[in-house]
């Protein structure tokens, strides 16, 4: 129930029917007897300056989740952000402060490495593939960085792409082992798909089977995806034995941590 003295949190992006975060959120408020509540909001991009300066004056809205297609055109919009959304120039949180200030997270490796935390894989002195070097790989790739992995490789179809992120990697943490070919998996502690490849029922793997045939057993293999949960990467590598994180697990972790920098929830919630 919405009344008159409920704080509202959002949920932007277009299009909006989709997304799980509105029932998680709500959900969690219901349960915590919160006077909290979540809007989903389906923005078209023209309006979307004059819906940011309009969040300044919004006095019941302690701030709004960010997903697709707006994570990257939102960053010159807002007043401060933290350092891992400056470097990725990404967001996907907004916390709007008391008075009205708008200030900019990413949270989506935060979220992702709770997940695989979670599963008991520990990054420091570890070697990890991401493989897809967009928005969600390049906010993955930096968490593993911070959080000390030996070894990082980064792929993309894109090689630019790749290339781009791993400099930006390069420019945060000189100290990082940075690769972008992948002949050879024994060695890798933890592979993650970060392409929407595997989504639907394309039945796509992002690399070739042959390659997936050196998996060592005792790797975690995740994947963004959300839909299937068990994406075809997934029944492959739980067939080899590996541990496996789905998108689901890691979407459900990160509501704490977007929770926790809008100020509405603790952050292992
Ligand atoms: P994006 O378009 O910014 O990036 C995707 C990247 O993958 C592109 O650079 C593309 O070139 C690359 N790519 C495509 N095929 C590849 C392949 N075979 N190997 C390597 N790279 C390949 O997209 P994004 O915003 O990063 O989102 C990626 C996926 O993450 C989407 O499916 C999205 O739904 C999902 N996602 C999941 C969560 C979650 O919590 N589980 C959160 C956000 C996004």
């Amino acid at each position: 129930m919405i009344r008159g003295s409920t704080e509202l949190v959002a949920i932007l992006g277009s299009p909006i029917a989709q997304v799980k975060s509105p029932e998680n959120f709500n959900s969690w408020f219901a349960a915590h007897d919160a006077d909290l509540a979540m809007l989903a909001i389906d923005m078209s991009e023209p309006a979307l300056a004059g819906f940011i300066a309009s969040l300044r004056g919004w006095n019941n809205l302690r701030g709004c989740v960010v997903t697709v297609p707006y994570k990257q055109s939102l960053v010159p919009l807002l007043d401060e952000l933290s350092e891992r959304a400056a470097a990725l120039r990404s967001v996907n949180v907004i916390r709007r402060e008391a008075n009205g200030r708008l200030i900019g997270d990413n949270v989506d490796g935060a979220g992702f490495l709770k997940a695989a935390r979670a599963h008991g894989f520990q990054p420091a002195g570890k070697q990890a593939l991401v493989l897809g070097s967009g928005g969600v790989g390049a906010a993955i790739a930096y968490a593993l960085a911070e959080a000390g992995v030996r070894r990082l490789t980064v792929a993309d179809v894109r090689p630019a792409q790749a290339q781009a992120l791993g400099d930006l990697l390069k420019r945060a943490f000189p100290a990082l082992d940075i690769g972008y070919g992948v002949e050879d998996l024994s060695e890798v502690d933890l592979l993650v798909n970060a392409s929407p490849v595997g989504m639907g029922d394309s039945g796509e793997l992002p690399v070739p089977v042959t390659l997936l045939e050196s998996l060592n057993s005792a790797a975690l293999v995740a994947d963004v995806v959300t839909q299937p949960v068990i994406t075809p990467l997934l029944a492959l590598a739980r067939e080899r034995g590996c541990c496996i994180q789905t998108g689901p697990e890691m979407a459900r972790a990160q509501m704490g941590n977007l929770g926790a920098f809008m100020g509405v929830m603790p952050v292992d919630a």
